[in-house]
């Protein structure tokens, strides 16, 4: 059957500044995603759309079309209020563990689809998998079921969501197109979207180990978001967060998932439970569920009677220790006065080349490598006292994690001026 619109008519209005309509956005997506559309006419596409820019409904109307290429998650029957959360990623990004049974211990339904990290930033199955025996694999009814028995589930994503995303991911990896506000924010809105939630809440980080380095940008990849929710009526909050630092001490699969049971118990670094409550707080609030306090619930430990839960019941052993590094090699402050900075980006490249992350996407990840953050910016540090711990499968990583770590930090005099975790909200 003969196609009624041709690539090349796209690709040459979106080059010349045109705004794209429906039936050119539906049928491009489509046709992408049946193989009609070559991949070098859609790198093609993709390079005109970051140079010239896709507006707020043309956003809207590219999403609606990967949601179409494949199957939407029907979560119907499970009774409590779905809420989602998703992060653009970061260093020692660990909150999606102790936040899914945290907001399913006040009373909502989280059902987080996650992925597996690639480059600098860890990826949430990757840590989830250091526990032993632990499945991120599940069918539909296995999530069905989880949601309504435990309330939380965070598993991998099911091949049928979104899959023309998939595709012009991969594509978009390899010909400089990623950086595009609203290919980036249609590509994770299309798979949320398909999940089926009823809310959203989205991290969106800013700083050298996020994907916006600036705020400015993260600002504008927030606003495309909550515009693209609003359009699709999904009640949606971006909170703009800090990425200039790690977050909490722990970097790398088993240490972060060792950070996450101590604040769930109660404990944990303050900027981990920080973020955990206020992002718990926003979910529970766009589900009508602002009575209940997570912060009290943290502390209370009944949140980590659910992660139990949660892990054993895609079977993992939640008492079972977790894997050790066979080598360990720890840096030292050079000076007394306070660690002034730590960059976030540094730490999360030294993590990955000690084996905590992978270079390409079939590769496998050492559990049990990565690196503490033994003291934090603000920490009064000494001559000779460890900063960091680096851990990893054998010697022979330290080197590159070394040299990734050059000047990724600075001691100086007097107290830092506060900077603010929570940059700003929007709805
Ligand atoms: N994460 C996604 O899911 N898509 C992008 O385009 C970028 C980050």
């Amino acid at each position: 059957m003969a196609e009624p619109l041709s690539a090349v008519d796209v690709i040459r209005a979106k080059r010349d500044r045109e705004r794209l309509s429906d039936q050119q956005i539906d049928w491009v997506v489509d046709a992408y995603t049946r193989g009609v559309v070559a991949d070098e006419q859609m790198a093609a596409l993709a390079m005109a759309i970051l140079l010239n820019g896709m507006d707020r409904a043309e956003t809207a109307r590219w999403t609606r079309a990967m949601i179409d290429s494949g199957d939407r998650l029907d979560l119907s029957a499970v009774e409590r209020p779905l809420v989602d959360k998703h992060s653009t990623g970061g260093v020692g990004d660990k909150i999606t563990l102790p936040l899914a049974p945290l907001v399913a211990t006040c009373g909502a339904a989280v059902p987080q689809l996650s992925g597996r990290g690639l480059g600098h930033t860890g990826g949430t199955l990757d840590k989830l998998e250091s526990i032993p025996g632990w499945r991120a694999q599940l069918s539909t009814s296995e999530i069905i079921a989880q949601l309504r028995d435990v309330g939380a589930v965070i598993c991998a994503t099911t091949e049928g969501l979104a899959p023309a995303d998939r595709k012009l991911y991969a594509l978009r990896d390899v010909t400089g197109t990623v950086e595009s506000v609203p290919l980036i924010a249609s590509s994770i809105m299309s798979k949320k979207l398909a999940e089926g939630a009823d809310a959203l809440v989205l991290d969106v980080k800013a700083g050298s180990g996020a994907f916006m380095k600036t705020v400015e940008r993260a600002r504008e990849l927030a606003d495309a978001l909550v515009g693209i929710g609003a359009e699709h009526g999904l009640r949606t909050t971006a909170v703009l967060t800090d990425m200039s630092t790690p977050l909490g001490r722990a970097v790398g699969n088993a240490v972060e998932v060792a950070e996450s049971v101590e604040v769930l118990r109660g404990g944990g670094p303050a900027d981990v439970v920080e973020l955990t409550v206020t992002l718990a707080r926003e979910m529970l609030a766009l589900v009508g569920l602002s009575d209940v306090d997570p912060a009290e619930v943290l502390a209370s430990g009944r949140a980590y009677e659910t992660w139990c839960r949660m892990i054993a019941a895609q079977g993992g052993d939640p008492d079972a220790g977790l894997p050790v590094a066979a080598h360990t090699h720890v840096v030292e402050a050079e000076a007394d006065g306070v660690l002034r900075s730590l960059d976030a980006y540094a730490v999360g490249v030294a993590a990955w080349r000690l084996g905590a992350g992978r270079s390409r996407k079939e590769d496998p990840v050492q559990h049990a490598a990565g690196v503490l953050c033994l003291a934090k910016p603000g920490d009064k540090v000494e001559r000779g006292q460890p900063l960091l711990e680096l851990r990893a499968g054998s010697a022979d990583a330290v080197p590159a994690a070394l040299a990734a770590l050059v000047g990724a930090w600075t001691i100086g005099d007097g107290p830092l001026p506060a900077t603010p975790l929570i940059l700003d909200t929007l709805h």
